[in-house]
């Protein structure tokens, strides 16, 4: 995993604030808005992006689908819909897994130079902290060791949760 590590950066911030290719939110089904991350984004990108969100037909779990990102300083929200936490034994893990993968095929597919994640299922969705950094991580390596040349940043909102990823990375 070191060998990648000058491309992976953890962060602690809103989300809404980076000035990053685009921005990863933890959506849910309707994709119409919630919240956590997900109002705080759609409170920074204005109404215009509800609005084309109605367009899309809302979004299955594991998936992804992307927008414009009106008045975040970022250029596209992909729109990931994590799994709700039931104990783990209803597909959570590679749910989770399938969203940070969905999110970086349409970062590799368009082009997207930097892509910052929210912690995808750990706040209400209940996902255990320590396993979603892990699975989060193997994803992004995996996406990194075929190629994927961008920069790409873990966004926490706080210092507390970064430990996940520190630990993960050095002992995965
Ligand atoms: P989910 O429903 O997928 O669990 P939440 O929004 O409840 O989504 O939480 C996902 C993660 O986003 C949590 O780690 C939460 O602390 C974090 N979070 C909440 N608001 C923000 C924000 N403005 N910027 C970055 N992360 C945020």
């Amino acid at each position: 995993m070191e060998t990648y590590s000058n491309q992976i950066k953890i962060v602690v911030a809103d989300i809404t604030t980076l000035k990053v290719d685009a921005i990863v939110n933890a959506a849910n089904r309707s994709l119409l808005g919630g919240g956590g991350v997900d109002g705080a984004i759609h409170r920074a990108a204005g109404p215009e992006l509800v609005r084309e969100c109605a367009t899309l037909g809302g979004c299955e779990t594991g998936q992804c689908k992307m927008t414009d990102a009106y008045r975040l300083p970022c250029k596209k929200v992909i729109h990931a819909v994590g799994p709700v936490w039931h104990g783990g034994s209803h597909q959570e893990r590679q749910l989770l897994a399938s969203c940070y993968d969905n999110a970086l095929k349409l970062a590799e597919d368009n082009q997207l130079e930097s892509i910052a994640f929210s912690c995808i299922s750990t706040g209400v969705y209940g996902f255990p902290k320590a396993e979603a950094a892990r699975i989060a991580l193997q994803t992004i390596f995996a996406h990194l060791r075929d190629g994927y040349q961008g920069q790409v940043i873990i966004c926490c909102f706080s210092e507390e949760d970064t430990e996940y990823y520190k630990d993960c990375l050095s002992n995965c």
